[in-house]
């Protein structure tokens, strides 16, 4: 099954942080998509993978979003070696997207760095003819490459190429990121003595809030989501500018 739209990241809740708004909204828009996680985020501090994993399942119900896979990627030891780079063309010839989003070049977590350059170099080996990969069935697969590709932003801060507008979707994604209760602070449905981390602070959604509401202000809108375009963005015509 293909999908539209394929955001690939790192651990479960890193596409919900950044692109939760935009999936959703493309979702009310008709398009399909698809989430990839590259781990199932066991080296976590907090929860575990199994309850990650229905975190993640639920995050996914509440965006709405037709795919999620997991890969066995290891948490917090991601490289980007041929084995990794060869899944992820598997993972792009499958799902065949229009669009990838994914990790930006340089970051906090040396996982998102590593996913970056893992999809960079899938990106462009999914088109060779040459390089043979399988599908699920056992099939050979298709040479495919996506025509566009674009990073989120995470951790660091980065100057948005452009940003997309998420004021209709952004109690989804609010309320998908709240799914991660072992991940996040939401003392009603999730209590521990694991150590706190940046995400389990009280004030750590005031950050996501601030941020979206900062990006929506650049474009005079509520809220948004702020994207890097890897390679130039080129528009077929002005008039797509037009309002
Ligand atoms: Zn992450």
């Amino acid at each position: 099954m293909t999908v539209d739209v394929l955001a690939i990241g790192a651990h479960p809740d890193d596409v919900e942080l950044c692109v939760g708004g935009t999936l959703a909204a493309l979702v009310r828009e008709g398009y399909r998509v698809g989430i990839v996680d590259c781990t199932r985020g066991e080296y976590g501090t907090r929860g575990s993978a199994s309850l990650r994993l229905e975190e993640a399942r639920r995050a996914q119900e509440i965006l709405g979003v037709h795919r999620r896979e997991f890969l066995d990627m290891p948490d917090s030891a991601i490289a980007p070696t041929d084995d990794a780079i060869v899944e992820l063309v598997r993972v792009l010839r499958q799902y065949r997207p229009h669009v990838v989003l994914f990790p930006p070049p340089f970051e906090r977590h040396p996982d998102h760095e590593a996913v970056h350059r893992i999809v960079r170099s899938a990106y462009f080996k999914s088109g060779l003819a040459r390089l043979h990969t399988f599908g699920p069935d056992g099939t050979e697969q298709e040479p495919y490459r996506p025509a566009r590709l674009y990073s989120y932003i995470q951790a660091y801060h980065h100057e948005a190429d452009f940003f997309v507008d998420i004021s209709q979707t952004f109690e989804q994604k609010l309320e998908a990121i709240r799914a991660y209760a072992s991940q996040v602070y939401v003392p009603e449905r999730y209590q521990s003595d694991e150590p706190e981390t940046v995400l389990s602070r009280p004030d750590f959604l005031e950050s996501v809030v601030a941020r979206a509401r900062y990006w929506g202000s650049m474009i005079g809108v509520r809220y948004a989501e702020g994207f890097l375009a890897v390679e130039p963005l080129g528009l077929r015509s002005l008039s797509v500018l037009f309002p």
